[in-house]
């Protein structure tokens, strides 16, 4: 028999590169989408940890958090905790790269005109634990200035998804924090719903209908 009560991990949140001791890298998210996934996962019961990067959210007392800066800080403690989820939703936004060397010293203004950083590529988290991922459920997410479908159905084979949540991006558009979103949900069977102008609490009990529907029921 399936079990009732899942063990949920979820990935909120922005990652930070570091460039030196004062500067870093990163993107808008913050963390206001995985806070509510994992809060409506709680409410239902299941036991949830939240792996959090840089957000501006207020933590729920009753939910428990492990903060991290840099992707592969997250990806390390996603590591720790794999064995121990049925299901990963990895919400949070990872900076695809980071500076390839880090200052130890803050980077002075005054010796230099301009300042160049060359960027190295980060390691597709999601997709490094496509291949050990045995019957837990993957979740993943992805933001789209075109070809939303196209690039959605791509992403979800590229790393062995089970799901994904595909919000178009258009231009003069906002979909971070607590913005309402259009997100097309696509599974692994090529099922898709699309989810006009909601807010991230819909979508999250849109997506943890979807995750009891295929682990529980
Ligand atoms: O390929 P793209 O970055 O659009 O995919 C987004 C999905 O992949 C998100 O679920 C995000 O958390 C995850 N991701 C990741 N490791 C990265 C970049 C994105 O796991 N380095």
């Amino acid at each position: 028999m399936k079990r009732k009560r899942l063990n949920i991990l979820v990935t909120a949140g922005a990652t930070r590169e570091k460039i030196d001791p004062v500067r870093f890298i990163s993107n808008y998210a913050t963390g206001y989408f995985g806070f509510q996934i994992a809060k409506e996962a709680k409410k239902r019961g299941h036991r949830v940890i939240v792996i959090a990067g840089a957000t501006t959210q207020a933590r729920p007392r009753d939910i428990k958090a492990i903060d991290v800066q840099t992707s592969a800080q997250m990806k390390r403690q996603i590591e720790q905790k794999f064995t121990w989820s049925d299901c990963l939703i990895m919400n949070a936004a990872v900076c695809d790269f980071r500076p390839g060397k880090t200052a130890k010293k803050k980077i002075k203004r005054e010796a230099q005109k301009a300042l160049h950083i060359s960027l190295q590529k980060n390691p597709d988290i999601l997709k490094s634990f496509s291949s050990k991922k045995g019957a837990r459920m993957m979740v993943g997410f992805a933001l789209e200035s075109e070809n939303l479908e196209k690039n959605a159905r791509a992403k979800l084979r590229d790393k062995n998804l089970d799901l994904i949540v595909a919000t178009s991006i258009k231009s003069g558009s906002y979909p971070f924090g607590q913005a309402k979103i259009s997100s097309l949900l696509i599974d692994k069977n090529g099922l898709t719903r699309m989810v006009r102008q909601a807010t991230k609490a819909r979508l999250s009990r849109i997506l943890l209908d979807n995750i009891e529907k295929t682990m529980i029921n």
